[in-house]
Protein backbone atom coordinates (compact mmCIF):
# COMPACT_ATOMS: atom_id res chain seq x y z
CA UNK A 1 0.00 0.00 0.00
CA UNK A 2 2.77 2.19 1.01
CA UNK A 3 4.75 3.06 -2.51
CA UNK A 4 7.78 4.21 -0.84
CA UNK A 5 8.26 0.80 1.40
CA UNK A 6 11.01 -1.67 0.24
CA UNK A 7 9.51 -4.11 -1.21
CA UNK A 8 10.94 -7.33 0.84
CA UNK A 9 9.76 -5.87 4.14
CA UNK A 10 5.79 -6.57 3.10
CA UNK A 11 7.04 -10.27 2.73
CA UNK A 12 8.12 -10.92 6.33
CA UNK A 13 6.59 -11.43 9.93
CA UNK A 14 7.48 -9.76 12.02
CA UNK A 15 8.90 -10.79 16.21
CA UNK A 16 6.06 -11.22 18.34
CA UNK A 17 6.03 -10.00 22.00
CA UNK A 18 5.73 -12.26 24.39
CA UNK A 19 1.77 -12.46 26.22
CA UNK A 20 3.16 -11.72 29.39
CA UNK A 21 3.57 -8.15 28.05
CA UNK A 22 0.79 -7.95 26.32
CA UNK A 23 -2.30 -6.03 28.56
CA UNK A 24 -4.68 -6.63 25.91
CA UNK A 25 -4.97 -10.35 25.73
CA UNK A 26 -8.56 -11.07 26.99
CA UNK A 27 -7.09 -13.76 29.21
CA UNK A 28 -6.24 -13.02 33.16
CA UNK A 29 -4.23 -9.93 34.09
CA UNK A 30 0.10 -10.77 33.22
CA UNK A 31 0.89 -10.88 36.85
CA UNK A 32 -1.89 -13.44 37.54
CA UNK A 33 -0.19 -15.71 35.38
CA UNK A 34 2.85 -18.17 35.44
CA UNK A 35 4.91 -15.96 32.59
CA UNK A 36 7.36 -18.78 31.15
CA UNK A 37 7.14 -17.83 27.81
CA UNK A 38 10.28 -15.19 28.18
CA UNK A 39 13.14 -17.02 29.51
CA UNK A 40 13.25 -14.39 32.21
CA UNK A 41 14.29 -14.65 35.95
CA UNK A 42 11.01 -15.41 38.00
CA UNK A 43 12.10 -12.82 40.48
CA UNK A 44 12.36 -9.68 40.30
CA UNK A 45 15.65 -7.49 41.81
CA UNK A 46 16.27 -8.07 45.32
CA UNK A 47 15.10 -5.46 47.24
CA UNK A 48 18.02 -3.95 49.17
CA UNK A 49 19.35 -3.37 45.39
CA UNK A 50 16.55 -1.89 43.98
CA UNK A 51 16.03 1.08 47.00
CA UNK A 52 19.42 1.52 46.01
CA UNK A 53 18.53 2.19 42.31
CA UNK A 54 15.58 4.41 43.43
CA UNK A 55 17.72 6.05 45.71
CA UNK A 56 19.89 7.12 42.81
CA UNK A 57 17.03 7.86 40.38
CA UNK A 58 15.97 10.16 42.80
CA UNK A 59 19.32 12.00 43.86
CA UNK A 60 21.95 11.56 41.26
CA UNK A 61 20.30 11.17 37.78
CA UNK A 62 19.19 14.09 35.86
CA UNK A 63 16.36 13.71 33.74
CA UNK A 64 16.94 16.76 31.68
CA UNK A 65 20.50 15.67 30.43
CA UNK A 66 21.85 12.73 27.63
CA UNK A 67 23.52 9.86 29.14
CA UNK A 68 26.88 9.05 29.40
CA UNK A 69 27.02 8.03 25.67
CA UNK A 70 30.63 6.27 26.21
CA UNK A 71 29.40 3.17 28.91
CA UNK A 72 32.81 3.12 30.48
CA UNK A 73 32.15 2.42 34.13
CA UNK A 74 29.99 -0.78 33.21
CA UNK A 75 32.73 -1.28 30.79
CA UNK A 76 35.44 -1.66 33.02
CA UNK A 77 33.01 -4.11 35.82
CA UNK A 78 31.71 -6.10 32.61
CA UNK A 79 35.36 -6.84 31.66
CA UNK A 80 36.41 -7.68 35.34
CA UNK A 81 33.17 -9.99 35.24
CA UNK A 82 33.82 -11.92 32.15
CA UNK A 83 37.78 -12.62 33.39
CA UNK A 84 36.67 -13.53 36.63
CA UNK A 85 34.08 -16.14 34.72
CA UNK A 86 36.43 -17.28 32.45
CA UNK A 87 39.45 -17.92 34.58
CA UNK A 88 37.32 -19.65 37.02
CA UNK A 89 37.28 -22.75 34.39
CA UNK A 90 40.87 -22.30 32.19
CA UNK A 91 44.21 -22.34 32.91
CA UNK A 92 45.07 -20.01 30.28
CA UNK A 93 44.10 -16.71 31.80
CA UNK A 94 41.95 -13.51 29.81
CA UNK A 95 43.03 -10.24 30.53
CA UNK A 96 39.82 -8.28 28.92
CA UNK A 97 39.83 -4.29 29.32
CA UNK A 98 37.08 -2.07 28.64
CA UNK A 99 38.31 -1.56 25.03
CA UNK A 100 37.12 -5.21 24.67
CA UNK A 101 33.21 -4.47 25.46
CA UNK A 102 30.69 -2.59 23.82
CA UNK A 103 27.07 -2.24 25.19
CA UNK A 104 23.81 -2.57 23.36
CA UNK A 105 20.33 -1.44 23.73
CA UNK A 106 19.85 -5.08 24.28
CA UNK A 107 22.07 -8.26 22.58
CA UNK A 108 19.75 -7.15 20.06
CA UNK A 109 21.28 -4.13 19.02
CA UNK A 110 24.64 -5.47 19.24
CA UNK A 111 23.23 -8.58 16.75
CA UNK A 112 22.39 -5.90 14.83
CA UNK A 113 24.97 -3.55 14.60
CA UNK A 114 26.93 -6.81 13.84
CA UNK A 115 24.91 -7.43 10.42
CA UNK A 116 25.02 -4.02 9.78
CA UNK A 117 29.03 -3.34 9.64
CA UNK A 118 29.71 -7.27 8.11
CA UNK A 119 26.55 -7.73 5.75
CA UNK A 120 24.91 -4.66 4.24
CA UNK A 121 24.54 -3.58 0.91
CA UNK A 122 24.89 -7.18 -0.04
CA UNK A 123 28.25 -7.29 1.13
CA UNK A 124 27.29 -10.72 2.51
CA UNK A 125 25.12 -13.48 3.80
CA UNK A 126 24.30 -14.85 7.54
CA UNK A 127 24.53 -18.23 8.49
CA UNK A 128 22.37 -19.65 11.16
CA UNK A 129 21.05 -23.47 12.11
CA UNK A 130 17.35 -23.70 13.11
CA UNK A 131 15.63 -23.92 15.58
CA UNK A 132 17.49 -21.08 17.25
CA UNK A 133 16.92 -17.33 18.17
CA UNK A 134 14.14 -16.07 15.51
CA UNK A 135 16.15 -12.44 16.16
CA UNK A 136 18.50 -13.40 13.84
CA UNK A 137 16.62 -14.22 10.95
CA UNK A 138 14.48 -11.25 11.51
CA UNK A 139 17.12 -8.50 12.13
CA UNK A 140 18.70 -9.87 8.93
CA UNK A 141 15.70 -10.11 6.83
CA UNK A 142 14.81 -6.31 8.18
CA UNK A 143 18.08 -5.11 6.50
CA UNK A 144 17.65 -6.73 2.93
CA UNK A 145 20.51 -9.25 4.38
CA UNK A 146 20.26 -12.87 2.66
CA UNK A 147 19.74 -15.76 5.57
CA UNK A 148 20.97 -19.36 4.75
CA UNK A 149 19.69 -22.32 7.08
CA UNK A 150 22.21 -25.28 8.25
CA UNK A 151 19.65 -27.53 9.92
CA UNK A 152 20.12 -29.35 12.61
CA UNK A 153 19.65 -32.75 13.68
CA UNK A 154 16.33 -33.06 14.62
CA UNK A 155 17.47 -35.40 17.92
CA UNK A 156 20.35 -33.85 18.79
CA UNK A 157 19.70 -30.71 17.41
CA UNK A 158 23.38 -30.48 16.66
CA UNK A 159 24.26 -28.19 13.25
CA UNK A 160 24.33 -30.27 10.52
CA UNK A 161 28.64 -29.68 9.73
CA UNK A 162 28.53 -30.96 6.45
CA UNK A 163 25.58 -28.63 5.20
CA UNK A 164 26.49 -25.63 7.01
CA UNK A 165 30.35 -26.09 5.68
CA UNK A 166 28.51 -26.30 1.91
CA UNK A 167 26.86 -23.32 2.75
CA UNK A 168 29.87 -21.31 3.60
CA UNK A 169 31.62 -22.56 0.50
CA UNK A 170 29.10 -22.32 -1.61
CA UNK A 171 26.68 -19.08 -0.99
CA UNK A 172 26.39 -15.83 -2.69
CA UNK A 173 26.97 -12.74 -1.69
CA UNK A 174 29.37 -14.90 0.81
CA UNK A 175 28.63 -16.03 4.20
CA UNK A 176 30.12 -13.13 6.44
CA UNK A 177 28.91 -14.25 9.49
CA UNK A 178 27.97 -17.09 11.09
CA UNK A 179 25.80 -17.48 14.28
CA UNK A 180 25.71 -19.90 17.34
CA UNK A 181 23.67 -19.78 20.43
CA UNK A 182 25.75 -21.79 23.45
CA UNK A 183 23.34 -23.15 25.03
CA UNK A 184 20.70 -23.01 21.91
CA UNK A 185 17.38 -21.59 22.09
CA UNK A 186 14.68 -23.23 22.31
CA UNK A 187 16.52 -26.25 22.70
CA UNK A 188 18.79 -25.70 25.32
CA UNK A 189 21.73 -27.81 24.12
CA UNK A 190 25.46 -25.93 24.66
CA UNK A 191 28.04 -26.45 21.41
CA UNK A 192 29.58 -29.91 20.99
CA UNK A 193 32.83 -30.70 20.79
CA UNK A 194 32.60 -31.04 16.74
CA UNK A 195 30.78 -27.91 16.46
CA UNK A 196 33.44 -26.31 18.00
CA UNK A 197 36.10 -27.61 15.91
CA UNK A 198 34.29 -26.96 12.63
CA UNK A 199 33.97 -22.95 14.43
CA UNK A 200 37.37 -22.63 14.93
CA UNK A 201 38.57 -23.53 11.42
CA UNK A 202 36.35 -21.24 9.86
CA UNK A 203 38.16 -18.43 7.90
CA UNK A 204 39.01 -15.02 9.74
CA UNK A 205 37.13 -13.67 7.09
CA UNK A 206 34.24 -14.54 8.77
CA UNK A 207 32.92 -13.38 11.47
CA UNK A 208 31.62 -15.97 13.86
CA UNK A 209 28.68 -14.95 17.03
CA UNK A 210 28.52 -16.73 19.89
CA UNK A 211 25.35 -15.88 21.80
CA UNK A 212 26.10 -16.74 25.62
CA UNK A 213 22.24 -15.31 27.00
CA UNK A 214 22.33 -17.92 29.25
CA UNK A 215 26.10 -18.41 30.11
CA UNK A 216 25.33 -18.02 33.46
CA UNK A 217 22.96 -21.33 33.90
CA UNK A 218 25.14 -22.95 31.55
CA UNK A 219 28.64 -21.67 33.11
CA UNK A 220 30.13 -22.59 30.02
CA UNK A 221 31.74 -19.70 28.09
CA UNK A 222 34.35 -19.70 25.12
CA UNK A 223 35.83 -16.25 25.86
CA UNK A 224 39.09 -17.23 26.42
CA UNK A 225 39.10 -18.41 23.30
CA UNK A 226 38.73 -14.91 22.05
CA UNK A 227 42.43 -14.64 21.78
CA UNK A 228 43.05 -17.24 19.36
CA UNK A 229 40.30 -15.82 17.30
CA UNK A 230 40.18 -12.37 16.21
CA UNK A 231 37.39 -13.10 14.39
CA UNK A 232 34.68 -14.13 17.05
CA UNK A 233 32.59 -12.03 19.23
CA UNK A 234 30.86 -12.77 22.53
CA UNK A 235 27.26 -11.61 23.73
CA UNK A 236 25.99 -12.01 26.70
CA UNK A 237 22.57 -10.12 28.07
CA UNK A 238 21.36 -8.36 31.78
CA UNK A 239 18.19 -9.82 30.50
CA UNK A 240 18.28 -13.63 31.71
CA UNK A 241 20.10 -14.66 34.74
CA UNK A 242 20.70 -10.62 36.27
CA UNK A 243 17.05 -10.12 36.24
CA UNK A 244 16.98 -7.05 34.24
CA UNK A 245 14.80 -7.66 31.27
CA UNK A 246 12.82 -4.32 31.95
CA UNK A 247 16.20 -2.12 31.10
CA UNK A 248 17.22 -3.58 27.95
CA UNK A 249 21.16 -4.04 28.51
CA UNK A 250 23.38 -6.66 26.70
CA UNK A 251 26.99 -6.69 25.92
CA UNK A 252 29.63 -7.86 23.53
CA UNK A 253 33.19 -9.41 23.83
CA UNK A 254 35.62 -9.16 21.14
CA UNK A 255 38.46 -8.05 19.75
CA UNK A 256 39.25 -3.42 20.27
CA UNK A 257 39.39 -3.70 16.49
CA UNK A 258 35.90 -5.20 16.20
CA UNK A 259 34.60 -2.90 19.21
CA UNK A 260 35.82 0.15 17.51
CA UNK A 261 33.54 -0.71 14.44
CA UNK A 262 30.54 -1.23 16.88
CA UNK A 263 31.23 1.66 18.61
CA UNK A 264 31.09 3.70 15.16
CA UNK A 265 27.74 2.37 13.93
CA UNK A 266 25.74 2.34 17.38
CA UNK A 267 23.86 5.44 18.36
CA UNK A 268 25.18 7.75 20.28
CA UNK A 269 23.18 7.73 23.70
CA UNK A 270 21.75 3.85 22.75
CA UNK A 271 21.54 3.27 27.00
CA UNK A 272 19.01 5.39 28.58
CA UNK A 273 21.20 6.39 32.31
CA UNK A 274 18.60 4.57 34.35
CA UNK A 275 19.54 1.45 32.48
CA UNK A 276 23.30 2.44 33.22
CA UNK A 277 22.43 2.35 36.60
CA UNK A 278 20.93 -0.74 37.19
CA UNK A 279 23.48 -2.81 35.09
CA UNK A 280 26.30 -1.19 36.75
CA UNK A 281 24.46 -2.19 40.29
CA UNK A 282 23.61 -5.38 39.14
CA UNK A 283 27.44 -5.92 38.15
CA UNK A 284 28.45 -4.85 41.01
CA UNK A 285 26.70 -6.91 43.28
CA UNK A 286 26.48 -10.12 41.30
CA UNK A 287 26.68 -12.57 44.25
CA UNK A 288 23.26 -11.50 45.59
CA UNK A 289 21.66 -10.61 42.02
CA UNK A 290 23.13 -14.33 40.78
CA UNK A 291 22.33 -16.20 43.84
CA UNK A 292 18.93 -17.52 42.65
CA UNK A 293 20.99 -19.73 39.96
CA UNK A 294 21.31 -23.31 41.90
CA UNK A 295 17.77 -23.12 42.40
CA UNK A 296 16.83 -22.54 39.09
CA UNK A 297 19.30 -25.47 38.49
CA UNK A 298 17.72 -27.62 40.58
CA UNK A 299 14.16 -26.83 39.61
CA UNK A 300 15.38 -27.40 35.96
CA UNK A 301 16.37 -31.23 36.69
CA UNK A 302 13.09 -31.40 38.91
CA UNK A 303 11.02 -30.42 36.04
CA UNK A 304 12.66 -32.14 33.47
CA UNK A 305 12.83 -35.56 35.77
CA UNK A 306 9.19 -35.38 36.29
CA UNK A 307 7.91 -34.78 33.01
CA UNK A 308 10.29 -37.06 30.95
CA UNK A 309 8.24 -39.78 32.90
CA UNK A 310 5.05 -39.13 30.95
CA UNK A 311 5.22 -41.53 27.76
CA UNK A 312 3.35 -38.77 25.87
CA UNK A 313 6.00 -36.12 26.19
CA UNK A 314 10.13 -36.03 24.54
CA UNK A 315 11.58 -33.61 26.91
CA UNK A 316 15.12 -32.95 26.02
CA UNK A 317 18.14 -32.05 28.53
CA UNK A 318 19.07 -28.42 28.87
CA UNK A 319 21.87 -26.33 29.92
CA UNK A 320 19.90 -22.61 30.37
CA UNK A 321 17.31 -21.85 32.41
CA UNK A 322 14.30 -23.20 30.03
CA UNK A 323 13.30 -26.84 29.00
CA UNK A 324 11.86 -27.93 25.48
CA UNK A 325 9.76 -30.73 25.02
CA UNK A 326 7.74 -32.22 22.33
CA UNK A 327 5.16 -34.86 21.69
CA UNK A 328 6.33 -38.26 21.23
CA UNK A 329 5.67 -38.96 17.42
CA UNK A 330 2.43 -41.87 18.37
CA UNK A 331 0.41 -38.52 18.35
CA UNK A 332 -1.97 -38.29 15.53
CA UNK A 333 -1.60 -34.35 14.83
CA UNK A 334 1.31 -33.34 17.12
CA UNK A 335 1.72 -30.47 15.37
CA UNK A 336 -2.06 -29.27 16.18
CA UNK A 337 -1.82 -31.33 19.74
CA UNK A 338 1.20 -28.86 20.59
CA UNK A 339 -0.82 -25.86 19.69
CA UNK A 340 -3.81 -27.36 21.54
CA UNK A 341 -1.90 -28.07 25.05
CA UNK A 342 -0.18 -24.38 24.63
CA UNK A 343 -4.09 -22.83 24.51
CA UNK A 344 -4.92 -25.25 27.43
CA UNK A 345 -1.77 -24.26 29.57
CA UNK A 346 -2.42 -20.86 28.59
CA UNK A 347 -6.49 -20.47 29.87
CA UNK A 348 -4.89 -22.16 33.65
CA UNK A 349 -2.29 -18.96 33.72
CA UNK A 350 0.54 -21.23 32.87
CA UNK A 351 2.17 -19.06 29.78
CA UNK A 352 4.55 -20.98 27.44
CA UNK A 353 5.91 -20.78 24.10
CA UNK A 354 5.21 -22.23 21.42
CA UNK A 355 7.74 -22.90 19.20
CA UNK A 356 9.46 -25.64 16.50
CA UNK A 357 6.73 -27.86 16.98
CA UNK A 358 6.97 -27.81 20.52
CA UNK A 359 6.69 -26.48 23.87
CA UNK A 360 9.88 -23.90 25.76
CA UNK A 361 9.19 -23.69 29.14
CA UNK A 362 10.88 -21.31 31.19
CA UNK A 363 11.87 -22.22 34.65
CA UNK A 364 10.00 -20.71 37.30
CA UNK A 365 9.89 -20.49 40.94
CA UNK A 366 9.03 -23.73 42.61
CA UNK A 367 5.59 -23.27 43.05
CA UNK A 368 5.54 -22.50 39.31
CA UNK A 369 6.91 -25.07 38.04
CA UNK A 370 4.77 -27.56 39.96
CA UNK A 371 1.99 -26.04 38.26
CA UNK A 372 3.45 -26.17 35.02
CA UNK A 373 3.69 -29.93 35.65
CA UNK A 374 -0.11 -30.42 37.19
CA UNK A 375 -1.20 -27.95 34.42
CA UNK A 376 0.67 -29.83 31.74
CA UNK A 377 -0.82 -33.56 32.73
CA UNK A 378 -3.76 -32.53 33.10
CA UNK A 379 -3.74 -31.09 29.63
CA UNK A 380 -2.30 -34.00 28.38
CA UNK A 381 -4.72 -36.37 29.39
CA UNK A 382 -7.61 -34.38 27.93
CA UNK A 383 -5.80 -33.95 24.74
C1 LIG B 1 17.02 -13.62 25.55
C2 LIG B 1 18.06 -13.77 24.54
C3 LIG B 1 18.87 -12.70 24.19
C4 LIG B 1 18.75 -11.41 24.95
O1 LIG B 1 18.25 -10.41 24.21
P1 LIG B 1 18.23 -8.95 24.85
O2 LIG B 1 18.01 -8.12 23.64
O3 LIG B 1 19.56 -8.71 25.50
O4 LIG B 1 17.11 -8.91 25.84
C5 LIG B 1 19.85 -12.87 23.26
N1 LIG B 1 20.04 -14.06 22.68
C6 LIG B 1 19.30 -15.13 23.00
C7 LIG B 1 19.57 -16.44 22.38
C8 LIG B 1 18.28 -15.00 23.93
O5 LIG B 1 17.53 -16.06 24.23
Amino acid sequence: MLSFIRSDLSQFTAYKPHTSSNTALSIKASTENDRLDANESPYDLPSPIKEKLAWIYQQSIETNRYPDGGHQLLKQAIAEYVNESANSANTDKSNFTAENISIGNGSDELIRSLFIATCLGGEGSVLIANPTFVMYGILAKTLGIPVVDALRNPETFEIDIKAAQAAVENTHPNIRVVCVVHPNSPTGNPLTEKELAWLKNLPENILVVIDEAYFEFSQNTLAVELTQHPNWVILRTFSKAFRLAAMRVGYCIAHPELIAILEKVRLPYNIPSFSLSAALIAMQNRQLVLNSIPQTLSERSKLIETLSKNPMLKVWDSAANFVFLRLTHNQVDSQESIKTLHQKLKQNGTLVREINGGLRITVGTPEENLRTINNLQTALKNL
